[in-house]
């Protein structure tokens, strides 16, 4: 049997599933909020050209307003002043987006700490127990975040400071861009950086350094409790907006069931 009919076979028999990792795309979906004097995206809106109605007896289709950086979604390297000469999201080789996915869960720890952030030594102590990370691979930062999604102020989880929600230190981003095998971080928090990261040098340093290095980023990821530690495979489908800095994206996890 050749890979492809194994996986036809394992897709068929349930032995392997696909999990959905996507939020649904709603004009509810939760976006960023960034504070004044900055520019703030849009989330879904749906205007109907027709709805089996005499604009379209037998059909019905909606144009799509939506910000690139809305509900689960990529940020290519030209999102970020560091990846300014980098790739859009076009330009992104589908065989970036689909590798291996490994988790790092600290889901006990934001319970106790919603501000925690990931250091360079958690990602050691990770490879310490689960070996070197993969080439191609994609880390997902399981925080137990998106069980917040329903609510949006429990998402944004803001006061007068500001947001406060996971992330990772600047020392850790750093680590993360500098590992040659990570082609990118994926996240259950609405923008890949922690919620104060506005506070720390360099600022937002997640999308400073690895969209800055070529690595790539996924936000509002859920079901991520579903996936194991090591052995899953990720499938980023962002769309091929040309020139742009990012895009609405489904991103689906195969995984052996168990
Ligand atoms: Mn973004």
């Amino acid at each position: 049997m050749s890979v492809i009919e194994a996986l036809i076979a394992a897709l068929g028999d349930g032995s392997v599933e696909v999990l959905d990792l996507t939020t649904p795309l709603s004009r509810d979906t939760p976006i960023l909020n960034l504070p004044a004097p900055f520019a703030n995206t849009v989330g879904l809106s749906l205007s109907p050209v027709s709805n089996f109605d005499d604009a379209g007896p037998a059909w019905a289709w909606n144009d799509v307003s939506v910000g690139e950086h809305a509900g689960t979604h990529l940020d290519a390297p030209v999102h970020w002043i560091s990846g300014r000469d980098g790739k859009s999201v076009d330009q992104i080789e589908p065989s970036r987006l689909i590798g291996p996915l490994v988790v790092i869960d600290k889901t006990a720890e934001v319970l106790e700490d919603p501000d925690f952030l990931l250091e360079p030594e958690h990602l050691r102590q990770w490879q310490e127990d689960h070996g070197m990370l993969p080439d191609n691979c994609w880390i997902i930062f399981r925080t137990g975040w998106s069980a917040r999604g329903g609510n949006a102020a429990d998402f944004v989880n803001a006061d007068e400071a500001g947001p406060h929600t996971p992330g990772v230190s600047a020392a850790g981003a750093r680590w993360i861009a500098g590992n040659a095998s990570i082609s990118g971080f994926g996240v259950e928090t609405v923008g890949i950086d922690a919620g104060q990261a506005g506070t720390f040098d360099p600022m937002f340093p997640v999308h400073s350094f690895l969209l800055g290095a070529d690595k790539y980023g996924v936000t509002s990821l859920c079901q991520v409790d579903r996936l194991p530690v090591l052995g899953a495979t990720l499938i980023v489908a962002p769309l091929p907006i040309v020139g742009g800095t990012g895009s609405p994206a489904r991103v689906y996890a195969l995984v052996e069931a168990r």
